[in-house]
């Protein structure tokens, strides 16, 4: 097809939807705490979700520090919040924004379609890198976690490792000693990557053992009987790791990896000129505004604490800032089409 053809297939394909006062990318707690706000205030709020509802906290097993529970399951979580913004009146559309105008205020969908909003909220959160072990998914959860602060306590007084050498392996080495019996801060690199003042405090920890310049070879697991499901699993149980100066290779006994590595830089802020710091996470004011006035961002996206928690709050400020923004707006319109 020439592209000219193209082009008007494309166009085609495009229909216009109804416009919206306020567009939620991402169905995570984030993004429904801020549609129950916005729809509260009759704003017409429509959520975009391109996975499952209730985001990466719908996969946590058990969720034990969200205020209100002592222990709830994520997908039983997300329902409860899932329910509660549709009952205030948010619409949700399954579907991926792959692409956001900021002049026009205008998000185009996988499908092809194309809303118009007068404020938009980025709560798509964030993809956490991994480390690239060859039973690096079948152990997640089985030893192997991506978050320090929720998985953390389950390892008391017992020996852990963290991967990386960043601001997230640091807080993690942080969050961690003082909980572990031993942690090992494992780098392929000869120092962190971080402020002097927060390798200083990282080095001083407790416990701590650091292994620069080395490299996780391999995660080795042993099927061990869970009583609680009453069936054997594989459980992480050493790492073979890789001194990169002496070429040695040694092993260690653990009972958990943290993979602190950060994140994905996240491609729709790109796309619509946001400014994100050097880690790909969007930087927002107190109001969680962007740079770029009518778009907010919250939750995991913008690089904060990663927890349930600070996604509701941020939710919460986005949607109040975007709510008072989009009403500003349909007042003026209305006055000008009097
Ligand atoms: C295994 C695990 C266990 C955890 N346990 C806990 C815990 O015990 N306590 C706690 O407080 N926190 C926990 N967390 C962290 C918590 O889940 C996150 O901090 C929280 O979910 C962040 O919410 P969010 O809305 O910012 O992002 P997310 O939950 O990541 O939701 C973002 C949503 O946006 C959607 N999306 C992305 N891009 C697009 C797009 N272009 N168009 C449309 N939709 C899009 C995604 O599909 C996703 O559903 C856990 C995380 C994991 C992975």
């Amino acid at each position: 097809m020439n592209t000219v053809l193209y082009i008007e297939a494309q166009k085609r394909l495009i229909r216009m939807a109804p416009e919206t006062d306020l567009a939620i990318v991402g169905g995570g707690p984030a993004g429904l705490t801020a549609a129950i706000y916005c729809a509260r205030m009759k704003l017409k709020t429509t959520v975009f979700e391109a996975e499952k509802i209730g985001g990466v906290a719908s996969t946590a097993k058990l969720i034990e520090n969200y205020p209100g529970f002592k222990s709830i399951s994520g997908e039983e979580l997300s329902e409860r919040m899932r329910a509660q913004a549709e009952y205030c009146g948010a619409n949700i559309v399954f579907d991926t924004v792959n692409d956001l105008n900021p002049t026009e205020m205008l998000l185009t969908t996988a499908s092809g379609e194309q809303w118009k909003a007068k404020a938009v909220i980025i709560a798509t959160g964030s993809k956490r890198q991994r480390l690239g072990l060859s039973n690096e998914k079948d152990l997640e959860g089985q030893g192997i976690s991506y978050c320090a602060v929720c998985d953390g306590s389950i390892y008391g007084n017992k020996i852990v490792a963290i991967v990386g050498g960043e601001n997230t392996a640091a807080m993690d080495t942080i969050y961690l000693s003082g909980l572990a019996r031993k942690v090992y801060l494992i780098h392929n690199e000869p120092r962190l990557n971080v402020s002097k003042e927060l390798e200083e405090e990282v080095l001083a920890q407790r416990d701590l053992v650091p292994m620069f310049n080395c490299k996780i070879e391999e995660a080795i697991s042993k099927k061990t009987f869970n009583e609680s499901k009453g069936e054997y699993e594989e459980i992480l149980r050493k790492l073979k790791v890789l001194n990169l100066e002496t070429n040695e290779t040694s092993e260690i006994r653990v009972k958990a990896l943290f993979i602190a590595l950060g994140e994905d830089p996240f491609k729709l802020a790109k796309l619509a000129k946001i400014e994100t710091d050097v880690s790909g996470a969007i930087i927002v004011n107190q109001d969680q505004q962007t740079n770029i006035e009518g778009i907010f961002a919250a939750g995991d996206v913008t690089g904060n604490i990663k927890q349930i928690g600070t996604a509701v709050g941020e939710g919460i400020i986005a949607a109040m800032k975007a709510g008072f923004y989009a009403k500003k707006k349909i007042r003026k319109n209305t006055a000008g089409e009097a």
